[in-house]
């Protein structure tokens, strides 16, 4: 695996690993026992500074973790994103946004958009199948509260044969919410994905892009999909608008011959340990505290 110097760097993606702590313990985990792993650090801010300020051009910067929200440095490390001249953005699992003070905290330190999982949808017992949580509650509580600190959510959902059919509940509990907040004309977005059968992952089916896309179809009715993403032609991953006027994206997660996601990828990059850039999921396949081989 190659990796860039960050003066050298060609990804429009970088995530940035924030920490590798996590407050919950899903079924499907890429991290393997790198979870909760202390010999991982959290990031160095000072590090993160002098390599974003390196980047030739303007990129998306993820914030990722384990759950970011557990480093308290995370306002920080967003500030240091913008005033660097990149785009932060961040995963959560939302369990800190069911307070609307975290929420107009993120707002304020520079967040616009961010991606929150919820694999199950509405309903507790889809919860507790997929992240091993009862946590409906807290999941729709930090939903409402992006639209209340105007923070654009792309939801993220895996998609297994237990959860489709929480899929348009999901979908029209995010439609409502954008009307009573006023942000239907913002790119909210539902982003869909298939269970990558790496680190921790459960044991069921993992759907094709070409099954998703069927799937979806049957559910939400005909759509026109568009694998060209930001720029680049993906062939796992290809995004479209639900007939109800919701933006989507369906991911693949299926592996390839060398047992890894998305192999390849041009778009989607990480910072390292080492502070260098790499492709994100060849980085994750050689450490071998995450059970990939
Ligand atoms: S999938 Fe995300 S929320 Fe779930 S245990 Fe892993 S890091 Fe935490």
């Amino acid at each position: 695996m190659i990796a860039l110097q960050p003066e050298n760097n060609t990804f429009k993606t970088i995530s940035v690993q924030t920490t590798y702590k996590c407050q919950m313990s899903c079924a499907n985990c890429y991290l393997g026992d790198m979870l909760n792993n202390d010999k991982y650090a959290d990031i160095d801010p000072d590090k993160l500074n002098v390599a974003l300020k390196k980047l030739p051009n303007r990129c998306d910067i993820r914030f990722i973790g384990a759950e970011p929200t557990m480093n308290p440095h995370l306002f920080e490390l967003v500030n240091i994103a913008r005033n660097a001249g990149h785009r932060p953005s961040m995963l959560t699992n939302g369990l800190k946004l069911r307070s609307l003070k975290y929420a107009l905290q993120l707002k304020n330190a520079g967040i616009n958009m961010l991606g929150l999982s919820m694999n199950g949808g509405l309903e507790d017992d889809m919860y507790e199948l997929l992240d091993n949580s009862r946590c409906a509650k807290q999941k729709i509580a930090a939903l409402e509260n992006c639209f209340k600190a105007r923070i654009i959510p792309h939801v993220n959902f895996i998609l297994i044969p237990d959860n489709a059919h929480c899929l348009v509940p999901l979908a029209n509990k995010m439609i409502e919410l954008a009307k009573e907040y006023k942000m239907s004309k913002y790119p909210i977005m539902l982003r869909v994905k298939s269970v990558g059968e790496v680190g921790n992952y459960l044991d069921t089916y993992t759907y094709r892009i070409d099954e998703m896309i069927g799937l979806l179809r049957h559910s939400f009715g005909w759509f026109d999909v568009n694998f060209e993403v930001n720029g680049y032609n993906e062939k796992n991953t290809c995004v479209f608008k639900l007939p109800n006027g919701l933006l989507g994206k369906i991911t693949d997660w299926t592996l390839d011959d060398d047992g890894i996601p998305d192999s390849g990828s041009k778009r989607r990059g990480i910072l390292t340990d080492e502070y260098e850039i790499a492709p994100f999921f060849e980085y994750y396949s050689q450490n071998e505290d995450t059970k990939w081989k």
